[in-house]
């Protein structure tokens, strides 16, 4: 049924018009999306990927390994006594201590690793390529990095972190490589922090 366009006629100009909306209404529907891609992604205090990005990225990292037992590790680390710095020296101060570490994160990243913020004060760092000793090296120095990150009113060596690594098995999902990373992690806490502990292989 044509009716309503028996009743107002289009001139060639009017087409044009409401052909020109609908473009620019689909071009601001992609950029939206794109931004909320972008948001969901990202983790808006250090700019780094977040724990939904990760799990997405995954995959996509193994499955670009030049051969399917090239090594992949993975750096798990949190900050140490975090609460105590949020209690000392405020929340934003703590923010601040973020996204200083966050950076340092960044400095420590070749082209094709990877970076997301879990949560809270936790990182996770995928190296493609890496085995387990070059994740503790790359580990070991991002430890000292950390430490040594001046971020006022602190004091130098205030800030540290406790890390664990791990190298991914053959066929591991990301969800046991975690777990290994995190008990890693957990025994890096236990003995006294800012130490790197490698995970069971
Ligand atoms: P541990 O050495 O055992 O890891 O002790 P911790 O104090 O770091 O660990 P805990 O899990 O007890 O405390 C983590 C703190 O991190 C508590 C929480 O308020 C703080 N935190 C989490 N997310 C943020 C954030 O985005 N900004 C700030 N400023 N603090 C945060
Ligand atoms: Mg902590
Ligand atoms: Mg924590």
């Amino acid at each position: 049924d044509k009716g309503i366009l028996k009743m107002y006629p289009a001139s060639p100009d009017e087409i044009g018009t409401v052909t020109d909306i609908a473009r620019s209404m689909l071009l601001q529907v992609e950029t939206l999306t794109k931004q909320l891609k972008h948001q969901a992604t990202t983790d808006f205090l250090t700019g780094l990927g977040n724990r939904r990005a990760l799990m997405e990225q995954m995959p996509i990292i193994r499955a670009k390994a030049a051969r399917p037992e090239e090594a992949v590790s993975l750096i798990l680390f949190d900050l140490d006594h975090f609460k105590r710095i949020n209690d000392e020296y405020g929340h934003d101060a703590g923010d601040n201590v973020l996204m200083a570490i966050g950076e340092a994160v960044k400095d420590h990243l070749r082209p094709y690793d990877y970076a997301a913020r879990m949560g809270g004060e936790e990182f996770c760092i995928v190296l493609p390529g890496a085995d387990l000793a070059a994740a503790e090296s790359v580990a070991e120095r991002l430890r000292h990095a950390v430490e040594s990150r001046v971020v006022e009113p602190l004091p130098k060596g205030r800030i540290t972190g406790s890390f664990g690594v791990a190298q991914a098995r053959p066929t591991e999902r990301l969800q046991e490589l975690l777990l290994r990373a995190d008990a890693a992690l957990y025994s890096a806490k236990d003995q006294g922090r800012n130490v790197v502990v490698r995970a069971q292989p």
